[in-house]
């Protein structure tokens, strides 16, 4: 029999690897509703509370009364509209290139970029905790592809002496089921002192990181000629949707040239532009949203530790519980639910195999109070887990 999708499903299930898709029924934010519950939830990456703020959404509406909905064509039609444009620009500024490229995902965006960079003959080198975006690229550009140990720049030297042609070194910013950082200034020397470039993908970096809520090159104080292609994605930090590479004038206008999810794309909505240009400016200039950040994960850090929870080598808003075996990780996930707490189980193939965990996100929306009843509902579900073997 072809295509036995029922085998397959069935399989997944037996694995405990059955993916579902939570209901939700309110705005996004702390307080939600799922599948018909109220709950309070740790898992989106809006990280500064921008998803659902008021003067993002009346920018939003003011672009759609001036500019209309729809974006109407590509870029390089007719669709490159004067709010895509003021975007870029202040992108740019707050990257501080020369230009920025909006695309209308962070996926696209990865797979543009590492497309248009390298091909057949070019080699392209990869964190193996890469986000799948990142990994797809790679696979996709027909160039020899490899992946190094996690943050690791010997593994990445070994790999840089065999690479060939024009070689991409490709890391995420902060690793997205990790919450730890990439060690952006030695992989910088590393492939700098090769002649390969280096590409950050920073899409849990934006908001967070950096004094102005550049990311992990503001962060480490960076340059250009460190980080040649940098991308940040916009749905999550920037609380709306989208994603952008900044870098040279020559990078973005070879990306315009021939990353072809960039060309063969309609331009997204005018209007959601307006939205993430208001955004910007909120995540650039408040800076009381990442000192709230920080503190929220201070506490939950000192608060889980005396819980005895394994937490992960991370400052960021990702605070990962390991578990184990996705069969805990999904109990642990339920025990939390039945008593109102929202925390996802991540599960392999999204990370390695008997690495799930539940992966805790804090926003600056979330008030101390909040993360106190977090920390009450895993001291209470946490032992009911009982030893590890089940
Ligand atoms: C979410 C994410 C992406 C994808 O961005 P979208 O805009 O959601 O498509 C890419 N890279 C990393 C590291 C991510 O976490």
């Amino acid at each position: 029999m072809f295509f036995n999708l029922s085998a397959r499903l069935a399989e997944r299930r037996a694995a405990d690897l059955y993916r579902q898709r939570p209901l939700l029924q309110s705005p996004q934010g702390p307080q939600v509703v799922v599948d018909g519950k109220p709950l309070l939830a740790f898992c989106n990456n809006d990280y500064l509370g921008l998803a659902n703020h008021p003067d993002v959404i009346a920018a939003w509406r003011a672009g759609a009364e001036r500019w209309g909905v729809g974006g109407g064509a590509s870029h390089l039609v007719i669709g490159h509209s004067t709010p895509h444009h003021e975007l870029e620009e202040a992108l740019a500024d707050l990257t501080g290139r020369p230009r920025a490229l909006l695309f209308s995902t962070g996926y696209m965006a990865n797979l543009g970029a590492v497309t248009a960079l390298v091909g057949p003959g070019d080699t392209v080198l990869q964190d193996r905790l890469n986000h799948a975006s990142l990994l797809d690229a790679g696979r996709l550009s027909g160039a020899r592809f490899q992946r190094y140990l996690h943050n690791d720049t010997h593994s990445l030297a070994t790999r840089l002496e065999k690479a060939t042609g024009n070689t991409l070194v490709v890391t995420d910013g902060v690793f997205s089921m990790d919450g730890d950082l990439a060690d952006l200034p030695a992989l910088a020397a590393t492939a700098k002192a090769k002649g390969a470039w280096l590409m950050v993908d920073d899409a849990h970096g934006f908001g967070p990181l950096g004094a102005q809520g550049a990311g992990i090159v503001e962060h480490y104080g960076l340059s250009q000629d460190d980080v040649p292609v940098l991308i940040g994605t916009l749905g999550k930090g920037f609380g709306t949707s989208g994603a952008f590479v900044a870098g040279s004038e020559e990078l973005i206008e070879a990306l315009v040239q021939f990353a072809r999810p960039y060309i063969y794309t309609t331009s997204q909505p005018p209007a959601l532009a307006c939205a993430t240009l208001k955004s910007l400016g909120l995540l650039r200039h408040e800076t009381w949203r990442r000192e709230q950040l920080a503190s929220l994960i201070r506490q939950f850090r000192q608060g889980a530790e005396q819980i005895g929870l394994a937490l992960m080598d991370s400052f960021t808003p990702i605070q990962p519980i390991m578990i184990g075996s996705s069969a805990r990780a999904l109990r642990l996930s339920q025990l939390l639910r039945e008593r109102g707490l929202l925390v996802t189980a991540i599960r392999p193939p999204t990370v390695p195999a008997g690495s799930a965990r539940l992966r805790v996100t804090l926003t600056a929306a979330h008030s101390q109070a909040q993360v106190q009843r977090l920390l009450e509902g895993l001291a209470e579900c946490y032992p009911l887990l009982g030893p590890e073997d089940a």
